[in-house]
């Protein structure tokens, strides 16, 4: 498969591409889904910022394990706030930071139907096939009315992986 018929494929999935991430061992689907893995919105651990530190560019690409360039896309144009503009290196303060990537995090957060689960190989909401479905008290305890938690779980309608939701 080439590059061309990737990049239709991948277009028709709404995915941006960029090719330079998928190695050339890999192909058609295969590198669909690794960039899919790449492409889609993840979540950010910031326990390791300090609130009362600042941080410049690269020690926050280091802490979140994201590159140099991504730091300075949110900066240009998600709105990370740096401490003074035209400095150099640019200073963000670690509180700033955490606020940033929690806005983010919530942000990317995929919503369920009521009836769906969250398959991790697809990576996306989908349906579980219908007789394939569970639902099991986990013996935990939830919430401020002491709910008890309950665990939906079945296999993907699409890949046929093992997918559960906790409820
Ligand atoms: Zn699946």
């Amino acid at each position: 498969m080439t590059l061309k018929n990737i990049s239709k494929e991948v277009s028709e999935c709404h995915i941006k591409l960029r090719f330079r991430r998928i190695p050339n061992s890999l192909c058609g689907s295969l590198a669909l889904s690794y960039f899919k893995k790449f492409s889609m919105t993840r979540k950010y651990k910031y326990n390791l910022v300090r609130s009362r530190r600042s941080y410049i560019p690269a020690e926050i690409a280091r802490l979140l394990g994201v590159s140099v360039r991504t730091v300075f896309r949110w900066i240009k144009k998600e709105g990370l706030q740096v401490m003074e503009k035209n400095k150099n290196p640019l200073l963000i303060m670690g509180d700033e930071l955490r606020q940033f990537i929690k806005k983010m995090n919530k942000k990317n957060k995929v919503k369920l139907k009521s009836d769906e689960i969250y398959c991790l190989k697809c990576r996306q909401p989908v349906k579980g096939i219908n007789e394939t479905i569970t639902i099991k008290e986990t013996g935990k305890v939830i919430g401020k009315k002491e709910r008890k938690q309950d665990c939906k779980s079945g296999i993907c309608e699409i890949c046929g992986s093992k997918i559960y939701r906790l409820l």
